[in-house]
């Protein structure tokens, strides 16, 4: 494989770590040319030190004159602002982008990355969530494959190699059930966001562990995958998992079903994005079949974790629906972690949005960012008024 030069947006999350891991062990196989973080100066100085990149964006401008003055001596360009990395990743010296922003806010910089025709490792679902038919739309026309990095994603697309889209019959998308898969609805109802916080299986960022917690993540990823493999929300079935070392299943018209399976580990998901169509060895876990035990799979619970049925409503709605979801979901989930909300009030609050928000059939990218941007004023405000 020829040296992949890289772009990593969102370098100081959870993603965006692990995928330096993967580079550490594959110093050869990749040059990182562009790290960008929103607010963590420190950790984006030290890290754009170790891999000599050449240039990076913080994104707090309050940020700046700290990064700027430790990276400069050193001739790596710094810049501020979400502006800049928007034009930057369109840069001659980059092939592939890593979107790993949490959030809508991650939507510009990778519509730009697509614009520019880069392969995009996508990591960033609410990308795909709010702006799906925009940004696969893009992607076609300026010939820049998207290659999934969310587990399940990369699961399915792997699952795919070498078949045609027209033989699914179905995607099994699996579920660990996050941690309050066997509580009762009256002890998930007083939930707080510590105990919402510990992941039984995987560890990753705040927010993608209280939609874990709801399952808003698995609604968030039905429609992922509707729009990644062009496949329709009621071929794509839930299925718990708690084991959590079947990542997804795709089941064939002739009734053949296939499964990737491994330990949970986002390193893996991030090196086949970013090598694909290549795998590279990695120093994770192997699987030791003798010592698995049992492999469990349950149908979801809809009663105790209604967020699930949100998201195929707001699917089965289509347009600007599931963008207004998505940044109700943003904001009711910022409240629960800062206290202000219970957490069956997240669900609740995401209805109300969906409910009254305006509706339009066929959005494009402004129309979108301004939905986002009035579901999540709408969100503060039931906040504000109720809670
Ligand atoms: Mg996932």
């Amino acid at each position: 494989m020829e040296k992949r030069r890289i772009a990593i947006l969102g370098s100081t999350g959870s993603i965006g770590r692990q995928a330096l891991d993967v580079v550490r062990q594959h110093p050869d196989m990749f040059e990182v040319e562009l790290l960008t973080a929103n607010n963590n100066s420190g950790l984006l100085i030290r890290q754009a030190i170790e891999f000599d990149v050449n240039t990076v964006v913080i994104c707090n401008p309050d940020k700046y004159r700290e990064v700027a003055d430790a990276l400069q001596p050193r001739y790596i360009k710094v810049f501020s602002g979400m502006d800049s990395a928007c034009g930057l990743v369109q840069g001659d010296n980059i092939d592939m982008v890593l979107a790993s922003i949490v959030g809508f806010s991650g939507l510009k910089p990778t519509i730009s990355a697509i614009e520019a025709g880069k392969a995009v490792a996508l990591a960033n679902k609410e990308t795909l969530v709010a702006a799906g038919e925009i940004v696969m739309d893009a992607a076609r026309r300026h010939n820049a494959p998207i290659l999934p990095v969310d587990s399940e994603h990369s699961a399915i697309f792997q699952c795919l190699q070498g078949s045609r889209g027209a033989e699914i019959a179905k995607i099994h998308l699996t579920a660990s059930g996050g941690p309050f898969r066997t509580w009762d609805k009256d002890r998930i109802a007083e939930a707080t966001p510590e105990e919402a916080l510990k992941h039984p299986k995987w560890s990753m960022g705040s927010k993608i562990t209280i939609d874990s917690a709801t399952m808003m993540n698995k609604g968030l990823e039905i429609i992922e995958a509707k729009w990644l493999f062009d496949t329709p929300a009621e071929k794509i079935n839930v299925l718990v998992h708690p084991q959590s070392l079947v990542h997804s299943m795709v089941e064939f018209k002739d009734g053949a079903v296939i499964a990737q399976m491994g330990h949970p580990d986002m390193r893996g998901p991030i090196q086949y994005a970013l090598a694909y169509p290549e795998r590279l060895p990695l120093n994770n876990k192997k699987l030791d079949f003798t010592a698995l035990g049992a492999l469990e799979f349950h149908a979801p619970d809809r009663d105790r974790f209604p967020a699930m049925d949100i998201a195929y409503e707001a699917i089965a709605k289509g347009g600007n629906m599931p963008c207004i979801m998505n940044a109700a979901n943003e904001v009711a989930v910022q409240a629960f972690l800062d206290g202000r909300i219970k957490f069956y009030d997240i669900t609740d609050i995401i209805s109300a949005c969906m409910a009254g928000v305006d509706f339009v059939g066929s959005p494009d990218l402004d129309t979108i960012c301004m939905t986002d941007e009035a579901a999540a004023s709408k969100a503060a405000e039931i906040i504000s008024q109720k809670y």
